[in-house]
């Protein structure tokens, strides 16, 4: 039993993602810090689930001098949440109306002349020319033109580029394992991307912009870092890499719930669907209300890690749609607690790390899940947001 006061039983949320806007500029500015290059953060996939236009401004307000989303909508969306600086959408499919990315001065990717033509279509039926990285296929074998068919994009970006039809801004690439330092892939890539450059030359296509670093390169390879570096994951302050955290950064989402029924069950209790858990004694049972609906992946089964009652505990049972159970032993855990899926680690809570360590995934995807609708998304900070948009610090709305 409780012996709090009604407010905090009656709080204002179940549920929240918090992001911290501050976080997410600060990370920015601790990796330009790390090189000459300029910045695109990356912000597809709703800024990773962080949001995508806040994740946006927020990292602007840190130095991002350029952003870059895979699709064409997500690019638009910038443009209409007011967002001025250059803008790459990467992933063209055929048929999109690449005239409205033109016409909102969003770059394009081309990856071969197919792409280029439409691309080319584009920027004719907007009247105007079109921005334009060309992609090399380094050996990732995913989006860019293989080497083979490299010069014929060359060549018909040339013409292009000379009717003024396009403008070549940038060339570039991906890397396959910038994740394994040492992974003699990358330098493999490199070596392809540098011949890819001296062709672009001899065809007279000498962009502004080279690119092919990732967080990972960005961290590990100063070589690679070109004109322009791609952060995604180490924006929102987690490390691409399994070796090294990146300690300088500060994890921006927290995924937190109150509890919503605490329980006395004796020992031997089945705990969830499949009764895969069993209270090994008589023990406190609480309930949190998040589950996969809201991002929390199934396979956290008996072994996520939630922090409840100042200790850290691990899912009992499965994972619910709506929510999971946590065995709080004799511990005085209570309605209204707040039990703490993943944040910035601070007291020894579990991290994204953790959640993809014990689900079998990398941070990306945990961080990514919990971008769900229904989980309300609460922004703290004022990096890139106007004062009046501030919302209240954690505890600040109880009294409301
Ligand atoms: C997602 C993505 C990135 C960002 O990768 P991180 O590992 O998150 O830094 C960079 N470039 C491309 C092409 C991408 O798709």
């Amino acid at each position: 039993m409780s012996t709090r006061p009604l407010s905090t039983l009656v709080p204002m949320w179940q549920a929240e993602v918090r992001i911290d806007l501050d976080a997410i500029r600060d990370n920015v500015a601790t990796l330009r810090a790390l090189t000459p290059a300029e910045v695109m953060a990356v912000v597809k996939a709703d800024g990773y689930g962080h949001g995508m236009l806040p994740a946006a401004r927020a990292a602007v307000a840190g130095g991002a001098t350029w952003l870059g989303v895979c699709t064409l909508d997500e690019a638009l969306e910038l443009r209409r949440g007011g967002i001025r600086v250059p803008v790459l959408a990467w992933l063209v499919a055929p048929g999109l109306p690449l005239e409205r990315g033109v016409a909102a001065d969003v770059d394009l990717n081309a990856a071969g002349t197919e792409q280029l033509a439409e691309v080319v279509a584009a920027a004719r039926r907007a009247g105007r020319s079109a921005r334009v990285h060309l992609k090399l296929d380094t050996g990732l074998s995913r989006g860019g033109a293989p080497l083979a068919e490299w010069p014929h994009l060359l060549e018909a970006a040339g013409k292009a580029q000379a009717d003024g039809e396009v403008e070549v801004v940038g060339v570039w690439s991906h890397f396959a394992c910038a994740d394994v330092p040492g992974h003699e892939s990358i330098d493999r890539q490199l070596a392809s991307f540098a011949e890819g450059l001296a062709l672009a030359e001899r065809y007279a296509i000498t962009p502004r912009y080279r690119h092919i670093a990732n967080s990972a390169a960005l961290l590990t390879r100063p070589d690679t870092h070109y004109d322009l570096v791609r952060a995604g994951i180490t924006i929102y302050g987690l490390s691409p890499l399994a070796t090294e955290h990146a300690s300088r950064l500060r994890p921006a989402m927290s995924a937190r719930a109150r509890v919503s029924l605490t329980k006395r069950v004796p020992a031997g209790q089945g705990v969830g669907y499949g009764l895969t858990y069993m209270t090994p004694r008589e023990s406190t049972l609480a309930l949190v209300p998040l589950g996969y609906g809201d991002g929390v992946p199934r396979h956290a089964s008996n072994v996520g890690p939630v922090r409840l009652g100042g200790r850290n505990r691990t899912v009992a049972g499965r994972v619910s749609m709506d929510q999971i159970v946590v065995d709080c032993g004799d511990d005085p855990v209570a309605p209204g607690d707040v039990a703490t899926l993943f944040g910035p680690g601070d007291d020894g809570a579990p991290t994204a790390d953790d959640w993809a360590a014990a689900v079998g995934t990398i941070n990306y995807e945990i961080v990514t899940r919990f971008g769900s609708s229904r989980v309300p998304r609460v922004y703290d900070g004022s990096a890139g947001v106007p004062a009046a948009d501030v919302t209240p610090a954690p505890g600040d709305g109880e009294a409301q």
